[in-house]
C-alpha cells in the first residue's frame, strides 16, 4: 500500500506546483483499494478537498491511477479529520526533542543501520564505546579509510547516540574544509574570539576529512590549539581522514602526534559476505527487490565503495520500475555496464602481449622471443612491466608467458622500467597509453 501510494504521489508531484502539492496532496490518503471493483477509496480532510480535486485534478488522479495500476479506477472519497494519532504524538514529541538537534548531525547516520562485518569492525566498536562513555574510552579517535566506506556514517552515528543519550552535551560536526572556512572568514572579518568560543566551548568535536589540513598552515594551528582546549578540559573529539596521521603530507609534527594520542584505527576493504549484508539491508530500505544471487553478483563486481554500490542499487530499482523488469544479472550488467567495468574480468597477458606489441609495430611473438634489438627489448620489457602492474600473476607465471624465461628476468624487466620512468616523461606517457588501451578492452 505504502509503495503504491508512493508510486501514485509521485507521479502527481512531478506535474504540480511544490506549493499546490503541498497544500492539495500532502494530506491525501489513499484508504481503500477494491480490485474486484476497480475503485479506489481516498481519504480527505475536509469537504472543500473533494470539490478542489474534482474541479481541478480529476483528470490528473486518472492519469496517476493508470499509471501505477496499468488500467482505469474509478475513485471517490471519505472524509476522515487527521486524528492525533500515536504517530501523530510520537511525530509531536520528536519535534520538540528536535528543537535541540544539533544542526550539523544528519539523523540518516546510525549505528543501527550501519552494517558491521569483519573490515570495520574495529572502528564500529572504538565508535560504539566513544559514543557510550564519551571522554572515557578513547580521545581522539582517529578512523580512516578509503572513500565510500562509512567514515562520516560512523562520525554521525557518534553524534546521534550521544544526543540521545546525553542532552547537555555540546555536539558538533564538522569538516575539516568547513572549519578552515569557517577560521578564513572570522579572520576576515575580526570574529576570531567568536570562532574561538565556538569551537573551545563544544563537549564533543567530529571532525571529518581531516586530510584536508595538508598544506594549510593557519588552520593546523587554529586546530592545535582548539584541540589543547578541549583535550585539557576533557572533552570528547573524533578525527575522520582518508589516510592514517603518518601519511598525511605538510602537517606539523605537533598535531600528527596529538592524532597519535588516543586510538588510530582503520576501516579496511569490505569482504564480499558483508557486502552482501549490506546490499541487502540498503535494498530492504529502499523498497527494491534484489535475489540473492544478484546481491552476491554486486558484491563481487561492483567497485568495493558502499557509496557506489548504493548508488548502483538506487539506480537498478528505479529502472527496474520504470521499464518493470526483474532484476536479473542481465538487466544489471545492461544497467550498469559503466561501473561494472571497474572490477571486470582479470586482464589476460595475451591481452597486454597484443596491445603493447602492436603499438610497438611488432607481432605479439617478438615478445616471447629471444630477440634483442633494442625496440624489442623495449617493447618486451614494458609488456613484462604492465603484465606485474595489470595482473595478479606471479614473476614465474609471466616469464612463463614470454616465452618460458626465468623470473629473474621479469624482475629486472620491472626494475629497468622503474628506473627509466624516473626521468623519461614520454615513456610514462606511452604506459599510460598503452594503460588506457588494454583497460579498455574489458
Ligand atoms: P566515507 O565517509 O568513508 O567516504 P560514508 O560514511 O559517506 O563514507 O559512506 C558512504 C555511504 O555508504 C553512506 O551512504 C553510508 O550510509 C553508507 N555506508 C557506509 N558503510 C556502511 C555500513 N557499514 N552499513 C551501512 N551503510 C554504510
Ligand atoms: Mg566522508
Amino acid at each position: 500500500m505504502e509503495e503504491i501510494k508512493n508510486r501514485f504521489l509521485n507521479y502527481i508531484k512531478e506535474r504540480v506546483s511544490e506549493q499546490n502539492f503541498f497544500t492539495w496532496f500532502e494530506p491525501l490518503n489513499i484508504e481503500k483499494i477494491d480490485f474486484e471493483n476497480n475503485l479506489i477509496t481516498f481519504s480527505v480532510p475536509n469537504k472543500f478537498f473533494i470539490t478542489w480535486f474534482d474541479e481541478n485534478y480529476k483528470k490528473l488522479i486518472n492519469e496517476a491511477i493508470i499509471h501505477v495500476f496499468n488500467e482505469k479506477f474509478n475513485f471517490d472519497y471519505i472524509i476522515k479529520k487527521p486524528a492525533k494519532t500515536e504517530s501523530n504524538e510520537k511525530i509531536e514529541k520528536q519535534e520538540t526533542i528536535d528543537r535541540y538537534y544539533p544542526k550539523s548531525l544528519n539523523k540518516r547516520y546510525r549505528f543501527d543501520n550501519f552494517v558491521v562485518g569483519p573490515f570495520n569492525q574495529h572502528a564500529h566498536a572504538a565508535s560504539l564505546a566513544v559514543a557510550k562513555s564519551p571522554s572515557k574510552s578513547y580521545n581522539p579517535l582517529f578512523i580512516y579509510s578509503s572513500v565510500g566506506l562509512g567514515k562520516t556514517h560512523l562520525l554521525h552515528a557518534i553524534g546521534n547516540y550521544i544526543f540521545e543519550n546525553h542532552k547537555h552535551y555540546k555536539i558538533e560536526y564538522v569538516t575539516c574544509e568547513t572549519f578552515t572556512n569557517d577560521l578564513i572568514i572570522s579572520i576576515r572579518e575580526e570574529r576570531m574570539l567568536d570562532f574561538r568560543n565556538r569551537y573551545r566551548s563544544i563537549d564533543i568535536l567530529l571532525m571529518d576529512d581531516i586530510q584536508f589540513l595538508a598544506g594549510k598552515q593557519a588552520t593546523q594551528e587554529e586546530l592545535f590549539h582548539t584541540f589543547n582546549t578541549l583535550y585539557q578540559n576533557n572533552k570528547q573529539i573524533v578525527f575522520t581522514s582518508d589516510r592514517s596521521p603518518k601519511e598525511i603530507p605538510n602537517i606539523e609534527n605537533r598535531l600528527k602526534t596529538r592524532f597519535e594520542w588516543g586510538l588510530i584505527i582503520d576501516i579496511q576493504i569490505p569482504d564480499p559476505e558483508t557486502l552482501v549484508a549490506i546490499i541487502d539491508r540498503k535494498a530492504q530500505e529502499n523498497n527494491i527487490e534484489i535475489p540473492k544471487d544478484i546481491a552476491f553478483f554486486l558484491a563481487t563486481n561492483l567497485p568495493p565503495n558502499i557509496r557506489t554500490i548504493e548508488g548502483a542499487i538506487i539506480r537498478l530499482g528505479a529502472i527496474s520500475s520504470l521499464e518493470k523488469q526483474p532484476i536479473t544479472e542481465e538487466f544489471v550488467k545492461k544497467v550498469l555496464k559503466d561501473i561494472l567495468k571497474v572490477r571486470g574480468k582479470e586482464i589476460a597477458i595475451e591481452d597486454i602481449q597484443k596491445v603493447v606489441a602492436e603499438f610497438y609495430g611488432l607481432k605479439p611473438s617478438d615478445l616471447k622471443s629471444k630477440k634483442r634489438a633494442k625496440q624489442i627489448s623495449l617493447a618486451r620489457q614494458v609488456a613484462m612491466y604492465l603484465s606485474r602492474k595489470l595482473t595478479k600473476l606471479s614473476y614465474p607465471h609471466i616469464g612463463e608467458k614470454f616465452g618460458k624465461k626465468d623470473h629473474s628476468t621479469v624482475i629486472y624487466a620491472e626494475n629497468q622500467i622503474e628506473e627509466k620512468l624516473k626521468n623519461d616523461p614520454d615513456l610514462k606517457n606511452k604506459i599510460n597509453t598503452l594503460i588506457e588501451l588494454i583497460k579498455s578492452k574489458y
